[in-house]
Parts: structure tokens; C-alpha cells; sequence
């Protein structure tokens, strides 16, 4: 018997806006794609927030016991500057300025996209394909849907013919627009433009001479638009019809939008079943993004390098921050935001270490299954953790109560509240627990500076012989004191 079989999850869809029971196509397995990085800057902790709920989503799938496939895609080709099919290439251009090539670009960020997750400890997916792997895919459900009708071809482009579509599929339906509105709101097409109609998407654009990433098509040489890779490797590893698809919030229209059309040009039918998207990391009120500026790198999270930060913050304890919001919430970033939650983190992680030190009773004075049954609950009501987290501090207060000699707990319970906070706070949420040796660090800088103190109360008492002893007896330890000018620091070697 699989956990799954014994609870009920449910998952907001946005394609319907209702919580519905999740029931996937092949029972025990969920398919899983998720939109991956465009890896041509460093990614920000916005873009960690979106990656990290469905990692969580991931890790939770698993732990109910379903074989899960979670594809994330790399995007290494086709990301224009501009959602309307304009602009440069993001990877070329950052190759044209840095004058180096288009694939040093990709394998730079992909390096560090997965360095930085990795540190967040993160389960890798289990496939990562790329778009330029995907090229001759990408051409033959081109000219499928070229074949049924709904593309057109000019002068070596080619366009999805949106308003086609829209006469046999509904296009807007992910993102509640209807194209009449859409063509309402739109102004005449450009006099250049080669669409028959703004709301028209690429599917395939010629290159012109000067650009780098291109590949032989029967249309001329050219690219592939951004939204068909998706479909192309979704549908490749996952099936025509697969369970879950996911991705940023800003990522429904037109990304996930055109997936859709794509998908139901070529198949005749839906590609996704649930469709999941995660809500945006804020930063003074603001969307966190890339091109405004208004963003913080994970690395100047862990080293307190920015302005808006009194202090570093350790990876588990940004991850504890962001799991302390529901994904589908706005999530705003802020110092005392960071300060709370890491004061939460540590309050818990204390008691989880405690736990095991407990010395049991004959009874129990906490229903421990009752508990645990809430804690699947929150995750079960569309995978909300920070009910979850909510239901471990209700553990907290009984493990300090019982450590007080004020409650009982019996070994049993001991073992079943143990192995549930190991699964909720490990295995679902990902906070790495394996010696947290930052936290150990914080503890061992408060303690030598206490005896920095002590040293310097001895020595204005003329006491040399006990501030030459805590000198001396820290040293052999490994850890040497510096008198400065601006007071005494220390290393460790
Ligand atoms: P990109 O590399 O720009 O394609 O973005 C990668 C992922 O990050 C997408 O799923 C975006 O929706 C997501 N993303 C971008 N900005 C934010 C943000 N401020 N908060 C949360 N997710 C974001
Ligand atoms: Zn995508």
C-alpha cells in the first residue's frame, strides 16, 4: 500500500481555477514538465522561488510514493528579448557583447543555475533536456501543424495562425482572454510585419546573416520559436497528454498559452491535465526580475552582500522563507522578513535535535497521529506548506514541554513523531538537516566572541595570567586571536 493510495491530494488547476482531486493518467506514475531557466544571466532568487515550489511539489509526489518523471527544461535557443517575436536572441546577445560563443554563454549559466540549486539542495529532475537538442523534433511538429492548417510560411518564417485556431480550439482559455479582445486591444499590425495578426506567434523565424544560433530547415536556414520547444520535449518525454505542467506565474500568456495551441494543433487534443503555476518573489513591493534591476542573487543572500541585508542568510534558511508562503502567494523579500524566518528555522531545528535525545514515558500526552494526519492534510489541500510549518511548531511546543519534564511522551510516539518530522522537515520541505554547519558556525563565532570579551574584562583588570590562558588554551584549539586596531578578530585554521 502506497501513501498515495491512503491520502487525497488536491491541486489548484489553473486552467479551471478550482482546487480539483489530483488523479493521475497512469495510476502510480505522474508526469511531470516544468519550464526551465533561459540560461543567459545568473539566476535570481525570484527564479529560485519557482524552481523551489516544485521542487517541493516533486519531493512531496515522491513521498507519497508516486514514480514521478519531472522534466525541466534548459533554454538554450530561442528566447527573444521581446515576447512578441522581436529583438535578439538573449543568449546571442550576451554572446555578441561578451564576444564569446553562444554555447560558452549556456554552459556558464547552466553551471551556476545548477550549482545554486544544488546549495539549496534541491533534487535534480529526471530529465534536462535542452532546445538546441531538440531541433529536429521542434521541425516535424512544425510541419505537422503546417500540414493541418493552422501555420502559414513568409519569406523563410513561419507563424502559428492564431485566428484559425481559434475557429476549432479556444485560444485564451489558460489565461482567461478571448482573442476578440485581444484583436480589440491590439493597434495595426506594423506595415513590416509578416503576420497575418499580431496575436500570430513564430514558430520558426529566418535568420538573418548576422545570427550566430541558427540550423537548416526546409523554410531556410533559421531558429525556432520559443513556446515549441516546450511542447516538443513535454510531448517527447511525457506523452501527448501528460499530468503536470508548471512554471512561473508570468509564464500563463503567451508561453503556456501557445504550448497549449501548439499541442492541440498537432495532437487534436489537450497536452496537460493540471496546470500549476507558482507565484512571484517580490522585492519592495516590486516584481524581483532581471531586466529592472530590482533583484537579489542567491550568492548575496549566503554572503550579506547587498544593501537590503544586516546579514548573510544560510541556504536552508532562505528556503525555510520562501516555504514559509503558500506557492500560489505573492511572496514579498525583506531583511526582517529574513531575520523572522530565520529565527523560526533555528527554534525548529533545535527541537528536531532535541527530539531524539527525549527520554520516553509509559504514555503520551499528544495525540501524535492525529498530528501527523494534519500535517498530510496541509500538504494534501494543494500542497500548503505553510500550514505544514505551522503544525511542526505545534510539535516544537510538546518536544520543549516534554524536554521540561512537563509532558510525556512514549517510545512509540517518540519514533512516530520522528520519523513524520524527518519526513515533513527533510524529505518534503528539503531543509537539509545532515550537520546545518552554518548554524554551527553562527554558534562558534557567538562563543569566541564571548571569550574575545572575557579576555579584554581580564585584561583592563590586569588579570594577564587568565587573558594569556584563553589566548593560549584557544590557540591549541586551532583558533588564533589578532589584536588590531579595531579590536581583536579571529581565524580558525
Ligand atoms: P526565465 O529564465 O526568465 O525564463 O525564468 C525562469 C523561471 O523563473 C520562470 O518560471 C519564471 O516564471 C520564473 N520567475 C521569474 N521571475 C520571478 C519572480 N520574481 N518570482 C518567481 N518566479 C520568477
Ligand atoms: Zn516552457
Amino acid at each position: 500500500m502506497q501513501l498515495y493510495q491512503e491520502q487525497t491530494l488536491k491541486i489548484t488547476n489553473s486552467l479551471t481555477g478550482k482546487k480539483e482531486i489530483f488523479k493521475p493518467i497512469n495510476e502510480g506514475h505522474v508526469g511531470m514538465y516544468v519550464c526551465g531557466p533561459t540560461v543567459y544571466s545568473n539566476v535570481h532568487l525570484g527564479n529560485c522561488r519557482t524552481f523551489m515550489s516544485f521542487d517541493m511539489i516533486f519531493r512531496y509526489l515522491r513521498h507519497l510514493g508516486y514514480k514521478v518523471r519531472y522534466v525541466r527544461n534548459i533554454t538554450d535557443a530561442g528566447h527573444l528579448e521581446d515576447d512578441a517575436d522581436t529583438g535578439e536572441d538573449k543568449i546571442a546577445k550576451k554572446a555578441r557583447l561578451e564576444k564569446i560563443e553562444p554555447m560558452e554563454v549556456v554552459q556558464r549559466y547552466t553551471v551556476d543555475f545548477h550549482y545554486i540549486l544544488d546549495q539549496f539542495n534541491f533534487l535534480p529532475p529526471s530529465i534536462e533536456p535542452t532546445a538546441t537538442g531538440h531541433i529536429i523534433e521542434q521541425l516535424a511538429i512544425i510541419k505537422d501543424i503546417l500540414e493541418k492548417g493552422y501555420a502559414y510560411e513568409v519569406n523563410g518564417s513561419v507563424y502559428f495562425d492564431v485566428k484559425k485556431f481559434n475557429e476549432q480550439y479556444e485560444y485564451g482559455k489558460l489565461s482567461g482572454r478571448k482573442l476578440e479582445d485581444m484583436i480589440a486591444n491590439t493597434r495595426e499590425l506594423a506595415a513590416q510585419s509578416e503576420k497575418k495578426n499580431p496575436q500570430d506567434f513564430a514558430l520558426w523565424k529566418k535568420a538573418e546573416p548576422q545570427h550566430i544560433m541558427r540550423w537548416p530547415s526546409p523554410w531556410g536556414d533559421g531558429f525556432p520559436g520559443w513556446h515549441l520547444e516546450c511542447t516538443a520535449m513535454s510531448t517527447k518525454y511525457l506523452g501527448e497528454t501528460f499530468d503536470i505542467h508548471g512554471g512561473g506565474m508570468d509564464l500563463k500568456f503567451p508561453h503556456h498559452e501557445c504550448e497549449i495551441a501548439q499541442a492541440e494543433a498537432s495532437n487534436g487534443h489537450s497536452p496537460v491535465n493540471y496546470w500549476m503555476h507558482a507565484n512571484m518573489l517580490t522585492m519592495n513591493g516590486k516584481k524581483m526580475a532581471k531586466s529592472t534591476g530590482n533583484n537579489i542573487l542567491p550568492g548575496e543572500m549566503f554572503s550579506g552582500e547587498n544593501d537590503i541585508l544586516s546579514k548573510p542568510f544560510t541556504p536552508p534558511v532562505v528556503r525555510f522563507f520562501m516555504m514559509q508562503a503558500h506557492y500560489t502567494s505573492i511572496l514579498d523579500l525583506s531583511n526582517d522578513a529574513l531575520l523572522a524566518s530565520e529565527k523560526g528555522y533555528h527554534r525548529l531545528m533545535d527541537a528536531f535535535d532535541n527530539l531524539k535525545d527525549l527520554e520516553p514515558g509509559e504514555t503520551s500526552d499528544f495525540d501524535i497521529r492525529e498530528w501527523r494526519q494534519k500535517c498530510y492534510d496541509a500538504m494534501n489541500d494543494d500542497f500548503n506548506t505553510p500550514i505544514l510549518i505551522a503544525h511542526l511548531f505545534e510539535a516544537v511546543k510538546h518536544i520543549n514541554l516534554i524536554k521540561e519534564g512537563k509532558e510525556k511522551i512514549s517510545a512509540p510516539d517518540k519514533a512516530l513523531l520522528l520519523k513524520t518530522m524527518t519526513d515533513f522537515i527533510c524529505d518534503v520541505l528539503g531543509l537539509e538537516h545532515k550537520s546545518e554547519s552554518n548554524h554551527d558556525t553562527n554558534k562558534l563565532q557567538g562563543v569566541v566572541e564571548l571569550l574575545i570579551q572575557l579576555r579584554n574584562e581580564a585584561r583592563s583588570n590586569k588579570d594577564f595570567a587568565t587573558s594569556d590562558k584563553i589566548r593560549d588554551q584557544l590557540a591549541a584549539m586551532g583558533i588564533q586571536l589578532k589584536d588590531g586596531k579595531e579590536g581583536t578578530t579571529f581565524s580558525v585554521s
